[in-house]
């Protein structure tokens, strides 16, 4: 597995304001340090302990992003550092990013994760439910956390076609959102076994694991 060569492929192949988030969880840092020494800057954990860890050790100017589920007392460990949040799912876990936030007088970018895939294990809130909280006096308040767009994950499915109407979807409510909302930037879909499809749908923002670095082992 050559980090570099397939960080340059896919580079290739994906359009130039298309962003790239590496996603480097379990991966060692060597792993890592390959990618950047072959110019990736954006990085991507799903774990708050992993991704400090890595943050502490690795080159200070690296973007990391927290792209898995959060928990909202384990918020205070990556507040000092995290660039972007992809899975905010309530107005309780923007209030803690917002205190935590505040404590080193930053502003966190978050997206809001939307569910559009049928399986019940994948996180996220409805269209419903992101439009409360941008329309919160709660939200609209906040001065340390501003929701920059919309994130998501497809079903995993061999089905192409069910993978380009879920990503339709969400495109489609960004696209609503962010004609309302000036701060929606940021459409983050796709991943190693669907970023083409999810680029044809409008995705800004791909979050690609396994096919820059390999198969993950998880003991
Ligand atoms: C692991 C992960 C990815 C990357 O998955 P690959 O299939 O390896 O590209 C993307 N997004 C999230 C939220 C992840 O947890």
């Amino acid at each position: 597995m050559n980090i570099a060569e397939n960080l340059k492929r896919i580079k290739a192949e994906i359009p130039e304001e298309v962003t790239l988030v590496a996603i480097s969880k379990t991966k060692p840092e060597k792993d890592i340090l390959a990618a950047y020494e072959a110019g990736q800057r954006i990085f991507g954990e799903n774990k708050i302990q992993e991704m400090t860890e890595k943050w502490e050790k690795l080159p200070k100017d690296i973007e990391w992003h927290m792209v898995g589920h959060v928990q909202r007392n384990k918020v205070k460990y990556m507040a000092e550092f995290v660039e972007l949040i992809h899975a905010v799912d309530s107005l309780k876990l923007l209030k803690e990013i917002e205190k935590q936030a505040a404590k080193y007088d930053r502003t966190i970018n978050c997206l809001l994760q939307i569910k559009i895939a049928e399986e019940d294990t994948k996180y996220g809130i409805d269209v419903d439910e992101a439009e409360s909280i941008l329309q919160s006096d709660a939200y609209r308040k906040m001065t340390h956390v501003k929701v920059v767009g919309l994130m998501g994950m497809a079903t995993f499915t061999e089905n192409e076609e069910q993978i380009k109407e879920e990503f339709s979807f969400l495109s489609t409510t960004f696209e609503a959102l962010k004609s309302r909302y000036n701060s929606f930037t940021t459409l983050s879909m796709g991943m190693s076994g669907d970023y083409n499809i999810a680029i044809d749908c409008g995705s800004t923002m791909i979050r690609v694991g396994s096919a820059i670095f390999g198969e993950r082992n998880y003991d």
